[in-house]
């Protein structure tokens, strides 16, 4: 099944309004997907066709013509998702042990950089930890999840940049093992070879759940305009 956000009534007075929300089994005639071969080149994503394709009422999600309000629901999970907090994390010791094994441990500019990190991130941390026990229902209101979703993307693609250039050369060229996740050794030289691939994948952080300078949008509109 997908899930499509579907225009039901187009003389609705506002454009976010008129639409509902759908779960359309992907083997319906007329679904046709095809992949998008991906900067790193996997192919995990794909773009999805729907030509005359016919839907049961009953796939209907909740009340027609409520379907923005269910999707503001999912994106303030999912941007509090893309946040990435724990990816950062695991990423962030990645970065401390490369350097040890590099023989950077030593080496004042990137201890500092690597501290700022972590700061950063322990700083995001608080804040999440602060905004779930603020509400107790598990629901992170939509602003606040763009807050946490554009400085987490932010850290996540500084720490893969930090991780590529600790690694230098060994970075590059990535292999197919390497990419299918086959390769369990941290230190080995194609678990290595992934980071530019996973650099390269990490572009998409500030851009897909809503890109970054619309969220910025959100959060003026919410804070400064109060
Ligand atoms: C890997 C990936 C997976 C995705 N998965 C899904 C999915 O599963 N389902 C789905 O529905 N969509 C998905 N998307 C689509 C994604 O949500 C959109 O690409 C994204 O919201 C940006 O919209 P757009 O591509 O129309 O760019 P546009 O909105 O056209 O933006 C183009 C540029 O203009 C800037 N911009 C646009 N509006 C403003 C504004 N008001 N103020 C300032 N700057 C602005 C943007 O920052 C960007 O740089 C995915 C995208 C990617 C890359």
């Amino acid at each position: 099944m997908m899930f499509a956000l579907v225009r039901t009534d187009p003389n609705a007075a506002k454009p976010q309004e008129g639409i509902s929300f759908l779960l359309i089994d992907m083997n319906t005639p007329g679904v046709q997907v095809r992949p998008i071969r991906m900067l790193e080149g996997g192919t995990d994503l794909n773009e999805c066709y729907l030509d005359n394709v016919r839907v049961p009422v009953e796939n209907l999600v909740g009340e027609l013509h409520k379907g923005w309000s269910y999707g503001k629901y999912l994106l303030g999970h999912e941007r509090t998702g893309i946040a990435g907090i724990g990816s950062c994390m695991q990423q962030l010791q990645r970065a401390r042990a490369l350097a040890a094994s590099e023989g950077l441990d030593g080496d004042p500019v990137l201890q500092s950089r690597l501290a700022q990190f972590e700061i950063e991130l322990l700083a995001l941390e608080f804040t999440a930890l602060r905004l779930l026990s603020a509400n107790q229902q598990s629901r992170v209101p939509a602003v606040e999840a763009s807050m946490l979703k554009v400085r987490g993307t932010e850290l996540r693609q500084a720490i893969y940049e930090l991780l590529v250039e600790v690694a230098g050369p060994h970075a590059v060229p990535f292999e197919e093992a390497a990419l299918r996740g086959e390769v369990d050794d941290p230190a080995s030289p194609l678990e290595l070879s992934a980071l530019a691939a996973n650099y390269l994948d990490a572009r998409k952080l500030s851009i897909y759940g809503g890109v970054n300078e619309v969220q910025r949008n959100l959060i003026s509109k919410a804070f400064l305009a109060a």
